[in-house]
């Protein structure tokens, strides 16, 4: 079985920022406006592809007052977006144009590579990827689609020992070693087409990170459904002495988590049900949607959440 990523989560700054962001600058769609199912006065704001598909949601928990982050081992130190091969001048223009801070491209494992940062400091990059021109995209965006984002590339782990995190990689999701350069051994999940790169970048001795804005709070793996999800876990007890929490429903997949031997907390989601669960397909975003047990609340959740339109 192989896996690849589902979805990554990150904290944020003021919600309204963070919504502009990615809806405006990089055009992705707003496919849940939802709350932290463990902190219903904050948000949970999901980012993605039209459907928001497996390997294409980018989350956010935003706190209008949030510290920033410090990067440093034990964390998801850079999130990459797969744009189709000739993209990439548009979107330094686009860049330059709206005072994105941004990295001169670069060239890793063979693909061309534009580092950027999102308002709260989000370490991000954009990777041009051929033939991907064909893949579905979301252009109500204002991004046109012959530039827009196709999902993830995948994600750079900072860690201070990769072999522990490899083995994880390798034996409970199927990654394989593909090369390394520089201080980034690469992992890719064979077939994925989205997500299916994992990169770890060996830190040093560098001090530990500190969450905040910017930090990626975890990352997320693809199961198709339950009894995938529970060989994973299986294996995780067996083979790496590693227990997760319960399975925990979030409406639109089925997760359970655990910190990594590197520190990065994982979680293991399932495929479905997907976001057309609680409205319709056409309409994704647009309204808060609350699940059950919190509906109760609603007019209290609704009057502490910050105004974004
Ligand atoms: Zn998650």
């Amino acid at each position: 079985m192989t896996s690849a990523l589902h979805h990554v989560t990150a904290i944020a700054g003021p919600a309204r920022r963070n919504l502009d962001f990615y809806t405006g600058t990089l055009g992705l769609r707003l496919v849940k406006k939802t709350v932290n199912f463990d902190d219903p006065g904050t948000y949970h704001f999901y980012f993605g592809n039209q459907a928001g598909a497996p390997g294409t949601i980018l989350t956010f928990f935003p706190w209008e007052h949030a510290a920033p982050g410090r990067p440093g081992p034990g964390e998801t130190f850079e999130t990459a977006f797969r744009v189709p091969e000739g993209a990439l001048g548009f979107w330094m223009q686009r860049f330059i144009e709206k005072g994105v801070r941004h990295e001169t491209p670069v060239t890793r494992f063979g693909d061309k590579v534009l580092a950027f940062q999102d308002p709260d400091g989000t370490r991000l990059a954009l990777t041009a990827v051929a033939g991907i021109d064909g893949e579905p995209a979301w252009s109500d965006g204002g991004v046109p689609e012959e530039h827009a984002i196709r999902g993830f590339s995948g994600v750079t782990l900072l860690l201070s020992d990769a072999a522990p995190t490899a083995a994880i990689l390798t034996d409970v999701f199927g990654f394989t070693s593909v090369g390394r350069e520089g201080t980034l051994e690469r992992y890719r999940a064979d077939g994925a087409a989205m997500g299916g790169v994992v990169d770890l970048r060996a830190s040093g001795d560098f001090p530990r990170g500190r969450p905040g804005a910017g930090s990626v709070h975890h990352i997320a793996f693809r199961a198709a459904g339950d009894a995938e999800q529970e060989r994973m876990v299986r294996r995780l007890a067996e083979h790496h002495g590693i227990h997760t929490t319960e399975q925990k429903d979030r409406n639109y997949f089925r997760s359970v988590y655990f910190r990594e031997p590197g520190g990065v907390l994982f979680e293991i989601a399932t495929d479905d049900p997907g976001f057309a669960v609680d409205e319709p397909a056409e309409t994704l975003g647009q309204s808060l949607k609350l699940p059950r047990f919190l509906e109760a609340q609603r007019p209290h959740i609704e009057a502490v959440l910050p105004a974004v339109a």
